[in-house]
């Protein structure tokens, strides 16, 4: 039996929660107006945590939904690739809605599912030929996307069951997630522990916190990719959302998705984002970035001499439901990706089908194929070097 209950009805029933980082609560784009912190006015409730099961894996696995938060802002993870079935959002007119595309059953998520909402690694976004070499050794990793290997490969961390363990502190909940990925696991070298804890605030921040040592030298490069769809995961497409990306760069891309090494200026074409702009407003541009990636799908790099954890490096308004996401991360790039590839073949919880700009994600992180790319920060990672690399989402509304 692989159909939980409905995660409507699961987000319906209350979890909620947010991530305390200081800072976050002040911070906030001036041209957004007026705003207030996610549901200021409403009573919030309790911050709780809780798991229920939810099915079984193909291999018999049991996976656990987890549920956490308060009435403002409550989140909907599973064991099962530690990753986000949904996210319940107040709105600007005292509304709320899952925010994020999701599926009902596991079987789903172990079939058909684009990676909607999970956690990702080892190596998120591509890798050419699935070929890199680190200390003069040439390492292959499986390919599974045309002729590169994608998000760690075919195996990788978004297919296994991690371990959960329910985090309360006095602001905040969560979970904290782990899992042991053995050497040579999807091709990559060495022993890797990693834990990810992601957290609700009383401030309707969601924070995601990223850990991982290695016995031997690695390369990592872990995101979240859930597709966020601000005025509701059933609502249509993404393009009236106006977006804000703090970059002057970005990392142009070949006919297969791999950058094609020196960065690119924004300014002129349809990557200029450094005010908010409308996301279909340029979407059918015949440009060659764009038609190389059917729409948006390309890493922005985020300009230097901004604090990027206190200063939000994204912020995504949706004029109708009046919610704002703003993003924060330590991370040097995000991969805007504008769901290009849905194709209608999956129904979200709310009955409407998934097609193509359903919803956009942000997947905070360092350049694709940077491996295989000197001129781009290392993700080399050694023993006795730790990763420890934080993105937080920060909801809020205006009005
Ligand atoms: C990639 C897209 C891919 C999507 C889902 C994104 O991170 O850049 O090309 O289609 O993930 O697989």
């Amino acid at each position: 039996m692989n159909a939980g209950p409905s995660r409507r009805a699961a987000l319906a029933a209350g979890a909620v929660a947010g991530i305390g980082t200081t800072g976050l609560a002040a911070a906030g784009p001036a041209h957004a107006g007026s705003r207030t912190g996610g549901g200021a006015a409403m009573n919030r409730g309790p911050l709780t945590v809780f798991a229920e099961p939810f099915g079984t894996t193909k291999n018999g696995q049991q996976v656990q939904r987890w549920l956490f938060g308060d009435h403002v802002l409550g989140v909907a993870m599973l064991s099962y690739g530690a990753l986000i079935q949904g996210i319940r959002a107040v709105d600007g007119h005292g509304g709320r809605a899952d925010v994020t595309l999701g599926l009902d059953s596991l079987e789903q998520y172990e079939t058909m599912s684009p990676y909607f909402g999970a956690t990702i690694g080892r190596y998120a976004n591509r890798i050419a030929g699935g070929t890199f070499t680190l200390d003069g050794k040439t390492f292959h990793i499986p390919l599974n996307n045309g002729p590169n290997a994608l998000h760690g490969g075919p195996d990788s961390w978004n297919t296994r069951v991690w371990s959960a363990t329910p985090i309360r502190r006095a602001h905040e909940v969560g979970v904290r997630f782990g899992l042991v990925s053995p050497d040579g696991d999807d091709g990559f070298p060495g022993t890797v522990t990693t834990s990810v804890d992601y957290t609700v605030s009383d401030q309707s921040v969601l924070s995601i916190h990223y850990r991982a040592t290695t016995d031997k030298a690695t390369v990592i490069n872990m995101t979240n990719h859930s597709y966020f769809n601000l005025a509701g995961e059933d609502s249509g497409d993404i393009h009236d959302h106006r977006l804000m990306i703090r970059a002057d760069r970005f990392t142009p891309i070949d006919a297969t998705s791999i950058p094609l090494g020196p960065q690119r200026a924004v300014a002129g074409t349809p990557f200029d984002f450094r005010t908010l702009h409308a996301i279909g407003s340029r979407i059918r541009v015949p440009d060659q970035q764009i038609l190389n990636a059917l729409g948006y799908d390309h890493n922005w790099v985020f300009n230097a001499g901004i604090n990027r954890m206190t200063t939000p490096v994204v912020t995504v308004h949706e004029p109708t439901s009046g919610r704002i996401l703003d993003c924060y991360t330590d991370q040097p790039g995000v991969q805007f990706y504008s769901g290009n590839f849905l194709n209608g073949a999956l129904v979200g919880p709310g009955g409407r089908t998934y097609r193509q700009g359903a919803g956009f994600t942000l997947e905070t992180q360092h350049f694709p194929d940077s491996p295989n790319e000197a001129s781009y920060p290392n993700t080399v990672l050694r023993p006795g070097q730790s990763y420890d690399t934080r993105t937080a989402y920060r909801f809020s509304t205006t009005g």
